[in-house]
């Protein structure tokens, strides 16, 4: 039976993010309880930075199921979602089946701002959609009153009862997090003045981890000494391995993934590689501390440094006792920086892998200080580098503003939806208007990459261009162009031109593998996947199992039914569509064979003729059938649909006689 949500914090805007609250431990008495918390943890989440600069865009829903039982234990009890919650302060459930089967039953989901989903959408168009994952979350609050938070993001099969580890809907809705009412309830310690500010600072760190951040926090065990060198990369905004900056033992500041927010003049200069001075001096006054820390603070003003992580002198290569350093006192504050440098330490390592800055919700969330008989929580700021990274996530992409357009972030997929958008009516304007000069002899894809650069370049004056290296014997593409493109360099352009080499060699890019010039829109943030996804599970070569998203085809009905402008990627088939995909993921040990009979084709669509059949714009025309010419053979079909955008260039008037 459909369930409301409730409405927490409404979006003023269309929502970019949303948070669903569910309730674990609460009895049908306490109902008031957690309505209580959820509102009061989200006007917190509202204080602090950059949550605060979204809150127009952020979404906050909450959903109450009565447990019989009030809070959780060691072992699963008589709860809504049968959380246990075990001595290392880990907040589990082996039945995560029953959250899927709550969400799958709310409809509608508020959307924000003024626009309207016709159909509405349900739970699982948000909170199980694989292409929206990091714009939402399922919280789930627990009724207890420790400290307790855990993001789960993954099930082993032996630490679930159902569905099974490889269940296509658990998988999608992972990572989730259950975080408990700490330090709300009389129960728990320490007491604060300000409970909600410090439930909604961890809050804040799991609602980064969504968003692609990384803990910068480390581990104590052996095990996170140092940073496996033989591990891929982390591949987040917030860290960075020592083997990934180090060229010919001296740091490369340039392979650093921060370097464009450090200041130039550091930058220019070598990085200075520094020891952390010990954590603690017996006997030392606050002015020798400061004194100690004091070259530090000065080399930071001149040159990015590398701060490698404190050691004890009497172990230098065991630093599990010096994992929790803060940067409080007299001479530690000195190194708080705005510019982000290289501090040892993060993602559960303690050594080989850097952060931006010695302090970060992603590390500590908070600190204490005395306020009367209690405490009073002081909530860590986000660094600079994690601040922008969630300003991005939460606003879309802020550096797409020209001459005050801005997009407009929808969903991050549009399944079964045609959503408005002034860019697609602008690029349809684009099309049926300019000239290609060559067009016809050129390939369809050249057609397709010269109305998108040049509407980009010319309409929307866009200047973020990358000259593509493009070298082949047999260039079928101007080998010099200037690509616009929006995110990752020239990330952009490989999605576009399904280059299976540089998108099997960047893990981060297999969401896109062979999305083509849809799969390069969706990337950009300009717009959504129209295609339905489905999970995977195949074995590669060694007989591993592999799990992967794959799209569903889009019959012609559902191409006619997009909105005009939409970008298409065309296969022969969805076994040559799969088999791109298959080989990009590691299942397949080479690529498929292309050639004439098997190929891929990016167009534009252009909307349905009078008999509602879909009509596309490429080298043979502005108007012509999508299942006609080349074109027929070409049955398996993938459409990004572009977002809305506000002051979008309008349509010139044509000249008078
Ligand atoms: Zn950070």
């Amino acid at each position: 039976m459909p369930t409301a949500p409730t409405a927490v914090h409404e979006a003023l805007d269309q929502a970019s993010f949303h948070l669903l609250f569910l309730a674990e431990g609460f009895r049908a008495a306490d109902k008031k309880e957690f309505t209580t918390f959820c509102t009061k943890v989200s006007r917190a989440l509202f204080r602090i930075a950059p949550f605060s600069l979204a809150e127009r865009r952020i979404s906050i829903s909450s959903l109450f199921s009565p447990s019989t039982q009030q809070g959780v234990a060691a072992a699963a009890g008589n709860t809504s979602f049968k959380f246990t919650l075990s001595a290392a302060n880990e907040l589990r459930t082996r039945e995560p089946a029953r959250i899927i089967t709550l969400v799958k039953d709310i409809t509608p989901v508020p959307v924000g701002g003024k626009s309207e989903m016709n159909p509405p959408l349900g739970g699982a168009d948000v909170w199980l959609d694989p292409g929206r994952m990091g714009t939402r979350a399922v919280c789930v609050v627990v009724h207890e009153a420790k400290r307790a938070v855990t993001t789960t993001r993954r099930y082993a099969a032996a630490e679930i009862d159902d569905p099974a580890d490889d269940d296509d809907d658990l998988n999608v809705m992972l990572p989730f997090i259950a975080m408990s009412t700490w330090p709300t309830l009389a129960a728990s310690q320490p007491q604060y003045v300000n409970p909600f500010e410090a439930a909604a600072a961890v809050l804040a760190q799991e609602l980064g981890v969504i968003c692609g951040l990384e803990y910068e926090s480390e581990l104590k065990d052996a095990a996170h000494e140092i940073f496996d060198p033989l591990l891929p990369d982390p591949q987040v905004p917030n860290l960075i391995t020592d083997a990934a900056i180090r060229v010919a033992g001296a740091v490369d500041v340039k392979k650093v993934p921060w370097v464009d927010m450090m200041a130039a003049t550091r930058t220019a200069r070598p990085v200075t590689e520094m020891d952390q001075p010990a954590v603690t001096v017996a006997g030392e006054t606050p002015e020798q501390e400061f004194d100690r820390f004091a070259p530090v603070r000065e080399a930071m003003s001149t040159n990015v440094v590398l701060l490698r992580h404190p050691k004890n002198a009497a172990n230098p290569n065991d630093t599990s006792t010096l994992t929790e350093v803060r940067y409080q006192t007299l001479g530690k504050v000195q190194l708080i920086n705005d510019d982000p440098h290289l501090i040892e330490g993060g993602g559960g390592y303690r050594r080989s892998v850097y952060r931006p800055a010695v302090e970060c919700t992603m590390r500590f969330d908070g600190s204490d200080t005395p306020s009367g008989n209690k405490q009073k929580r002081v909530v860590v700021p986000f660094c600079a580098v994690c601040t922008r990274h969630l300003q991005k996530e939460l606003s879309g992409p802020p550096s797409f503003k020209l001459q005050g357009l801005r997009v407009i972030r929808g969903p991050a997929t549009c399944a079964g939806r045609a959503s408005p958008s002034a860019l697609a009516d602008r690029i349809v304007a684009d099309i049926q208007s300019r000239d290609v000069p060559g067009v016809g002899s050129m390939a369809c894809v050249e057609a397709t990459m010269y109305r998108y650069e040049h509407f980009f370049r010319e309409i929307l004056d866009w200047t973020t261009v990358g000259q593509v290296p493009f070298v082949t014997a047999d260039p079928w593409y101007s080998n010099d162009i200037p690509f616009p493109y929006v995110r990752g360099r020239l990330a952009m352009w490989n999605i576009w031109m399904n280059a299976m080499v540089p998108l099997k060699a960047n893990k981060w890019l297999w969401r896109y593998a062979a999305l083509g010039a849809a799969g390069a829109i969706q990337f950009a943030r300009l717009g959504c996947i129209a295609n339905r996804y489905r999970p995977l599970t195949e074995n590669d070569p060694a007989g591993n199992p592999v799990k992967f998203n794959a799209v569903r085809n889009l019959t012609l009905d559902e191409v006619a039914a997009l909105t005009p402008g939409s970008v298409l990627q065309l296969w022969t088939d969805e076994t040559l569509y799969l088999n791109v995909l298959r080989y990009i993921v590691g299942v397949l040990p080479a690529p498929p064979l292309l050639d004439d009979d098997h190929a891929g084709h990016s167009l534009f669509f252009m909307g349905p003729d009078a008999q509602g059949r879909p009509t596309v714009a490429d080298q043979e025309g502005t108007g012509v059938l999508l299942n006609a010419s080349y074109r027929a053979p070409l049955k398996f079909r993938i459409a990004a649909q572009w977002f809305d955008a506000v002051n979008v260039p309008p349509v010139p008037e044509p000249a008078g006689p």
